[in-house]
């Protein structure tokens, strides 16, 4: 069952039993776009209450707000009562919820691409806040007054960037003038809410443009202080020349590409990055000059090559260079260097897995994408040296599988 499977089978639940229930939000943006949406979530004006009383597996979590989440087969779907915010004094969550009609919750959402609804037994958009128009003018533009509306929850300021980066849309004059002019407020947003967008924003393939939005509000600096002109230029630069598909760690080293690694490991506290993250970005950051020295010795040539983010440190090179441009690139110390890898051979630096599909299968993965992501980083593991024998595989997998276990 794909997750808009589950959504529609709630909803024809839900309105069985009395009840208005309609496809809300993202999702609807997304099929109205023709783009895959990432997760289907319901609005309806059963209460809470009533959500749990209907559905045999639900978890209750956000209920005290109107969301419930239902479980369905292997789906998770959120259920939210059409709610009205209130009592937003500190520019981060409202203090209380009130539940109300469609139209009232309509006017609570964010942007008017983002307040549609959708009634899948009828084929129907509901639109009260001129969504359609603006999807077509490809427009980012507040419900309501902007100013008013990023200072209930500043977020929505880098979500507004967001948006704008992925969907490549521009943000309307008047909620881009509100964004600039409360853009030094970001910080009163947790670091966790704040890294999750500039994580969406820079590993979009737009993220050279979503950089630019986010230096000319003045975000970047408010997030990051002191990052300002010339390191912000290189950076809208550089960012422009990675490849498509990169992860975090490696697109943040490219926007600090221009800085020193002290200041740019400094910046990155606030983004409270998982452990690995953070090693990742050192690792970039203090490489990276080394890759355009043609004197490099073999064995230190290996050691590099050894590490998991070799290839990041080389894609961050590459883009460095190009986007110094102008005659002042050094691409060939690139080239050689890949001449000089092609010649060793990869047969050391890139020893077997200590366990293979099969042996993960027998400890009880399952196979499918977390297949992929558990071999990956067992490999990536065993290549810090954590790992050494296949006993110490397996117990790593163990446990790994241990913390992975759904929550169902
Ligand atoms: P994505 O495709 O990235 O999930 P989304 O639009 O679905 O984008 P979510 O964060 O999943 O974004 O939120 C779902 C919906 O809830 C949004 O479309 C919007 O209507 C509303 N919403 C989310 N966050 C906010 C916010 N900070 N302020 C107001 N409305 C919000
Ligand atoms: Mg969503």
């Amino acid at each position: 069952m794909t997750n808009r499977q589950a959504a529609i089978k709630i909803i024809k639940r839900l309105c069985d039993n009395g009840f208005e229930a309609l496809l809300a939000g993202g999702c609807v943006r997304d099929m109205l776009l023709g783009r895959p949406a990432k997760d289907f979530d319901v609005a309806t004006d059963a209460t809470p209450k009533d959500v749990i009383r209907l559905f045999k597996r639900t978890l209750k979590i956000g209920a005290h707000f109107g969301v419930v989440v239902v479980l369905m087969e292997d789906q998770r779907v959120e259920v939210a009562t059409f709610r009205s915010d209130f009592d937003y004094t500190d520019g981060r969550r409202p203090s209380r919820v009130e539940f109300v009609t469609a139209k009232e919750d309509a006017s609570r959402r964010d942007f008017t691409i983002n307040g549609m609804f959708y009634d899948p037994g009828k084929k129907e958009v509901t639109d009260y806040v001129n969504g359609q128009a603006d999807l077509k003018k490809k427009i980012i533009r507040t419900i309501g007054d902007p100013y008013e509306r990023f200072g209930e929850d500043y977020l929505r300021m880098l979500r507004a960037v967001r948006f704008a980066t992925q969907l490549q849309f521009a943000i309307a004059p008047a909620s881009w003038k509100a964004v600039c002019g409360n853009a030094k407020n970001i910080t009163k947003v947790s670091g966790e809410r704040i890294s999750i967008e500039i994580e969406n924003i820079l590993i979009n393939p737009n993220r050279s443009s979503g950089a630019v939005m986010l230096v000319k509000s003045g975000l970047a600096e408010s997030i990051f202080p002191g990052f300002v002109s010339e390191q912000a230029k290189f950076a809208i630069k550089a960012l422009g020349e990675l490849r498509k598909k990169v992860d975090f760690a490696l697109a943040l080293a490219c926007l600090f590409a221009g800085c020193t690694t002290k200041f740019a490991l400094e910046k990155c506290v606030v983004l409270m990055l998982s452990r690995s993250q953070n090693r990742h970005i050192k690792f970039l950051l203090t490489n990276r000059g080394k890759l355009l020295d043609e004197q490099i010795s073999v064995a230190e040539l290996k050691r590099l090559l050894a590490k998991p983010y070799f290839w990041d440190l080389y894609e961050l090179q590459r883009a460095i260079q190009r986007a110094k441009g102008g005659g002042k690139e050094n691409i060939t110390a690139l080239i050689k260097l890949r001449r000089r890898i092609q010649a060793l051979g990869d047969a050391e630096f890139k020893p077997k897995p200590l366990l293979n599909g099969h042996d993960l299968i027998r400890l009880g993965a399952v196979s499918g994408p977390r297949l992929g992501q558990l071999s990956e980083e067992m490999y990536i593991a065993q290549l810090e040296g954590q790992l050494q024998t296949k006993k110490q595989a397996e117990q790593w997998v163990q446990k790994w599988l241990e913390k992975h276990k759904r929550i169902v």
